[in-house]
């Protein structure tokens, strides 16, 4: 491989790097260590978080916990709905909680960055998805059809737990699906504005572990969901250190107004928004081929999703054809920087093709 594929003479020549001060536990059985970063946070109280279906898995951190917890909250539900926040604060007063231990995907360490927001006590998150919300200070919460998003260091959890057979249960479709939006922050991350060399090593390595992952999880799961893990935890610090892009104002659109599954709509609209930028965003093009094995990035990652089994068309998660015109007015109203400006007539074609689930051009 030539140095000059590697190098991204822009982002080399003047760029601020701020790390987040996360403290990253890593490996088979790690949940384990969970009373004793607890103890190392100072919390004697600690509250659990979990979806209803995923209470078995907070049981179990509290029975590890022993004496230093003060119950479980097993609530957490998608978007993080204004209401599960009340009631989640409401007990966590009640109970006296002095920490949050959040074993989930990114709807539950949502709604332990919501309750860190309110009471400012730390997060311990045990991921079992690979979507990256443990590696971001980013929080959000819905109120009607209004998702309200902000950034604040205080959510951003203190330690992360990344055990591999957290995630050992998660069906293959879920685990394609967040790996996508795990690798959206990335390949975003390598175009954006205020990347910088550090930030663009983690997205292509994180694209390259997390692809390897999925196409390994059929027959050798633990060194696949280990691979997805460790991927989906460079893809997440990308997401938390650079500013992301078109692909996430559309998913942002079209899971808000729309109501599409969040997940399912990044697998879709990747690699057409990557095609929307390609020649605007040569590095990132470069360093997505480089993950994917080779061609042109675009496509390949069509083809992965396509061979992953990812779903490919917008008019297969339940988009209306007729509101795509809706959609672009909506991307381009507060639209987020994109490294080629918005061009009403090109959104239109790429969510035409998106929705037709054709190959990217
Ligand atoms: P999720 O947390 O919504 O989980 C989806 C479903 O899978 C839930 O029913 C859950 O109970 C179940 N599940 C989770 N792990 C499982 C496992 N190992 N085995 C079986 N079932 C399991 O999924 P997600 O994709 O991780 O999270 C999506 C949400 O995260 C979205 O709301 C998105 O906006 C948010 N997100 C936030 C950030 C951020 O930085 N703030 C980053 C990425 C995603």
């Amino acid at each position: 491989m030539t140095r000059e594929l590697h190098s991204e003479p822009d982002a080399r020549r003047a760029f601020t790097y701020v790390a987040l001060p996360a403290r990253v536990i890593f490996g088979e059985g790690v949940i384990k260590r969970l009373p004793e970063e607890v103890e190392r946070l100072g919390c004697r109280r600690a509250l659990l978080l979990s979806t209803p279906t995923q209470r078995k898995l907070a049981e179990q951190g509290m029975a590890l916990l022993g004496a230093n917890s003060s119950g479980i909250f097993d609530g957490a539900r998608m978007h993080v709905p204004v209401d599960v926040v009340e009631a989640a604060t409401r007990f966590a007063n009640e109970v006296g909680a002095d920490g949050l231990v959040a074993i989930g995907g990114g709807s539950t360490i949502g709604l332990a960055k919501a309750l860190a927001l309110r009471l400012g006590i730390p997060i311990v998150a045990a991921p079992t998805t690979y979507s990256g919300s443990e590696m971001t200070p980013i929080y959000g919460i819905t109120e009607g059809a209004i998702k309200r998003t902000g950034r604040d260091p205080v959510v951003a959890p203190r330690v992360v737990l990344y055990d591999p057979a957290l995630s050992l249960g998660l069906p293959i479709g879920l685990s394609v699906v967040s790996a996508f939006n795990a690798i959206a922050h990335a390949c975003e991350g390598l175009y954006a504005r205020d990347r910088n060399p550090v930030t663009s090593l983690m997205a292509e390595e994180g694209i390259r572990a997390i692809v390897a992952g999925l196409r390994a999880l059929a027959d050798t799961p633990e060194e696949g969901r280990s691979d997805c893990l460790y991927g989906a935890w460079l893809c997440g610090t990308v997401l938390g250190a650079v500013g992301m892009a078109l692909h996430h104002k559309l998913c942002h659109t079209l899971g808000g107004t729309f109501g599409l599954p969040h997940a399912e709509a990044h697998a879709i609209i990747l690699p057409h928004v990557l095609a929307y930028n390609a020649r605007y965003a040569p590095f990132a093009m470069a360093a997505i081929s480089r993950a994917l094995g080779g061609g042109d990035a675009p496509v390949a990652l069509y083809t992965a999703a396509r061979d992953l089994g990812a779903p490919l068309a917008l008019r297969d998660i339940g988009m209306p054809q007729a509101q795509l015109e809706e959609v672009v007015r909506l991307t381009m109203t507060d639209s987020y920087w994109n490294p080629r400006p918005l061009e009403a007539g090109a959104l239109l074609a790429l969510l035409n093709n998106a929705w037709a689930g054709h190959a990217p051009h």
